[in-house]
């Protein structure tokens, strides 16, 4: 009769199939294995990873998960869960992918292998055996699918299958291209298109930089972060490492070191002991920044790791001894913890580069509704978006030095607004605007360059085509690296399929050579002077404005002909502040080539014909250098609005 038993009962589950449970209450009765610590799953341990077990489960509508992790919070726990949980339902194939095929080796022979033991897994997955082409390190055949390890750096095996679920883990150390067809990530939804909307991804890494697969992924997506309350105020917040508070020093014996996390709500600041951190896990709940969104996502720092594995004294050490590495030069460990403690991506920041921070504390405080004295000339550049117009206006004084003076951003798009005005008439109206300097001269904007490469390029021309053209320039960023470029080309060339538009090629590289080298030229105790760069403090001028200026770094790169060179690379996906001011300063060398820039600026002069302060040998020097790469043969009145007077006056004005 026990013989009989196994015999009836897999009659019975064939007549009725168990019922599918979804993953997170699977892992609760069958997960008993040393891959969760304790040696068994238990959800009140790390309860945040409950809807995202559910995104994952047979039946969800969702197809994309993106998770970012630190370190020893769930990515691990929770990507062999669901390979457990798609093996013992025999839910079709699985793809295990990882960056290199080494450590697909390590994985597959430290992690997977043991699972086979499991009790739900036991007899699931052929033997173990040399010849059997059923189990070998990167396939494994069960009943109903097969499991399949590889490597990004394998184009041919990550197109030999077609598969139902895909797991990539550590996305952002992936090869950077598998073969023709471009990077692992992108090619692995193009193996699951025979299961349409039943595929399932998970993607799981730790960030490296904001341009990095995993963060654009998790940009895309839901963008959910885990809130827990504040024990003492009840205040529902997103675990922050600015709220980590110490005592002592962490480099020293863990027991001499007091840590604890204050609650941010003013009326609270409250000492939160870690000891309540299992509490505020069970009450956390993910709040997502786009619900709507069908792809769905998930950041969580380790200051969210459970009781008993990461500590937050553990964290504080690690912080204190990346610090002291990075005050003596070296990034690295810093790198490091940001990006895998903190699940935040780091920007490299290189020795010659100017922290945004640094950057903040040097703002200048200036007159209300006046500009600095040292300014002669102003110039406008225009980055053209769908939906708005991003407008920064530079005042250039002598020996290169400069003054942001405003940055506005135009909304708008191919509709009017309520007073039937486009985005391009408000920036008519802020070309037309007169800055008082402080000395009581007013200037105007000498030049207006606007991008006809970014978007709404025939509204762009349209633009640049119906104005003075002394007045408002249409321009191309070029940054080919093949051939080196001059900042602006002495010549404009004309576009004859747009009935002869006239337009200028802007080489980028040189341009923000330029404004990083100003950028970099500070000294706190003598500010100013020539070719520096001068900040308002003002409120658009702050932490993210900031980031955008700072939002590229030079790398050295070979060259198609085999020459090294240095190039600018973008590590944020917005630079826009960036693009701008080197269009300024592209229009600023475009009043040179056209012999107006020494006319310019002794009518911006100071009021009485004198210089606001005598200038000292270096301002000499490079204002003659500056001054003579021009033809200087016409002066050109202050106000020139000749053409601003031609032109019929828009609607609503
Ligand atoms: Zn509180």
């Amino acid at each position: 009769m026990s013989d009989l038993a196994p015999i009836v009962a897999s009659f019975y589950r064939g007549l009725c199939p168990p019922k599918v449970l979804p993953l997170d209450e699977f892992a609760r009765r069958f997960l008993e294995s040393p891959i969760f610590k304790g040696g068994r799953y238990d959800p009140s341990l790390t309860p945040y990873v409950i809807e995202i077990m559910h995104c994952l489960s047979i039946g969800s509508p969702v197809r994309n998960v993106t998770a970012i992790a630190g370190t020893q919070t769930f990515k691990t726990a929770l990507g062999l869960a669901w390979l457990i949980y798609v093996i013992y339902y025999s839910d079709h194939e699985f793809m295990h992918v990882r960056p290199k095929l080494e450590s697909v080796r390590q994985f597959v022979r430290q992690r997977i292998d043991p699972l086979w033991t499991l009790p739900c897994l036991v007899g699931r997955v052929a033997p173990p055996r040399s010849r059997s082409k059923a189990n070998t390190v990167q396939l494994k055949q069960y009943d109903g699918g097969f499991l399949f390890c590889c490597g990004t750096h394998a184009p041919d095996d990550l197109a030999a299958h077609t598969v139902k679920n895909t797991w990539q883990d550590e996305v952002d150390r992936e090869e950077p291209s598998a073969g023709k067809e471009g990077p692992a990530h992108g090619l692995l939804p193009r193996r699951t298109t025979s299961y349409g909307a039943t595929a399932k991804h998970l993607w799981t890494s730790s960030p490296t930089v904001e341009s990095g697969p995993i963060w654009q992924m998790w940009l895309g997506s839901s963008q959910g972060e885990y809130h827990v309350p504040c024990p003492l105020c009840g205040r529902s917040q997103v675990l922050r490492w600015e709220c980590l508070r110490w005592t002592g020093d962490p480099r020293g014996p863990a027991d001499e070191l007091d840590c604890w996390y204050e609650c941010p709500a003013p009326d609270c600041k409250g000492r939160i002991d870690e000891w309540r951190k299992a509490g505020m896990l069970a009450a956390g709940t993910w709040v997502h920044a786009h619900p709507n969104r069908p792809d769905r996502g998930f950041r969580l720092s380790s200051l969210y790791s459970p009781p008993g594995w990461l500590s937050w004294k553990d964290m504080a050490k690690e912080y204190a001894l990346a610090a002291d590495a990075y005050k003596l030069g070296d990034p690295e460990p810093m790198r490091i913890f940001r990006n895998t403690s903190l699940a935040e991506p780091f920007e490299p920041t290189g020795a010659d580069e100017v922290p945004v921070n640094v950057l903040l504390a040097r703002r200048e405080s200036w007159l209300e509704d006046a500009i600095p004295e040292g300014i002669r000339v102003l110039t406008c550049a225009v980055d053209v978006h769908d939906e708005r117009l991003d407008c920064h206006v530079i005042g250039y004084g002598l020996a290169g030095e400069r003054w942001t003076i405003d940055y506005r951003v135009i909304p708008g798009g191919p509709v009017p607004d309520e007073f039937s005005r486009f985005d391009w008439d408000y920036l008519d109206d802020l070309r037309r605007e007169r800055f008082r300097r402080a000395d009581g001269v007013e200037l105007p904007i000498a030049i207006t360059l606007v991008d006809l490469g970014g978007h709404r390029t025939d509204d762009a021309y349209k633009y640049t085509r119906s104005r003075n053209p002394r007045q408002v320039v249409g321009i191309f960023g070029r940054d080919d690296h093949t051939h080196p470029r001059p900042v602006v080309e002495r010549q404009a060339r004309t576009d004859e399929k747009r009935r002869g538009a006239k337009y200028r090629i802007v080489g980028t590289d040189p341009a923000k050579k330029n404004l990083f080298a100003c950028l970099r030229n500070w000294d706190p105790k003598r500010p100013g002077g020539p070719n520096t760069w001068h900040f308002p403090l003002r409120d658009w001028c702050d932490n993210e404005w900031f980031k955008q200026l700072t939002g590229e770094h030079e790398e050295w790169v070979t060259t198609k002909r085999g020459r090294r060179q240095r190039i600018y690379v973008q590590h944020r996906h917005d630079n826009h502040v960036l693009d701008t001011a080197a269009y300024s300063y592209a229009g600023f060398r475009v009043l040179e080539i056209e012999g107006r820039l020494r006319g310019l600026m002794n009518s911006g002069a100071c009021n009485d014909g004198k210089r606001s302060r005598p200038p000292g040998r270096a301002d000499r020097d490079a204002d003659e250098q500056v001054l003579d790469g021009g033809r200087l043969d016409r002066l050109l009145g202050r106000n020139d609005p000749v053409s601003d007077r031609a032109r019929p006056q828009t609607s609503g004005r």
